[in-house]
């Protein structure tokens, strides 16, 4: 009981303490990976430059997390995602492609690129695109 009891009081301490401050957002995750692969390669190479770039990346993660100004910070993760939202949006993509390479093939339209979905396994099929209307023969 006793166990449970702290528990729940560290919780709600914890609630308390970090209630209208940013806490984890993508950006702070990004400079924190960056600081942990910093980390693991100063061990290796034994560049103190590294190892500042670790520090700097856990204490800079820490203020982003602590912080109470939460529109800058909130500015600084929206304009960091909308730097990284192509690379966000094809990993996304490939992740789709990859849990669906059972079911449907994915192509690109010659003429504008467009990616086109079709089922698996129905042979030589010709393909209209959905946006354009170009017309492409491929095995499905
Ligand atoms: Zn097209």
């Amino acid at each position: 009981m006793k166990w449970q009891e702290l528990k729940t009081r560290v919780r709600l301490g914890l609630q308390r303490f970090m209630y209208g401050r940013n806490g984890v957002d993508e950006l702070t995750l990004l400079v924190l990976s960056v600081s942990m692969v910093a980390v693991f390669f100063s061990a290796i190479f034994r560049q103190p430059w590294l190892q500042l770039l670790y520090y700097v990346g856990v204490f800079g993660s820490l203020y982003r997390t602590l912080s109470k100004s939460l529109v800058k910070r909130r500015k600084e993760n929206f304009a960091f995602l909308q730097r990284v939202r192509k690379v966000r949006s094809w990993f996304r993509i490939q992740q789709k492609i990859v849990s669906e390479r059972k079911t449907h093939r994915h192509f690109k339209c010659p003429a504008c690129k467009q990616r086109l979905r079709v089922p698996v396994g129905k042979g030589k099929i010709t393909i209209t695109c959905s946006k354009c209307g170009e017309k492409f023969s491929r095995k499905s």
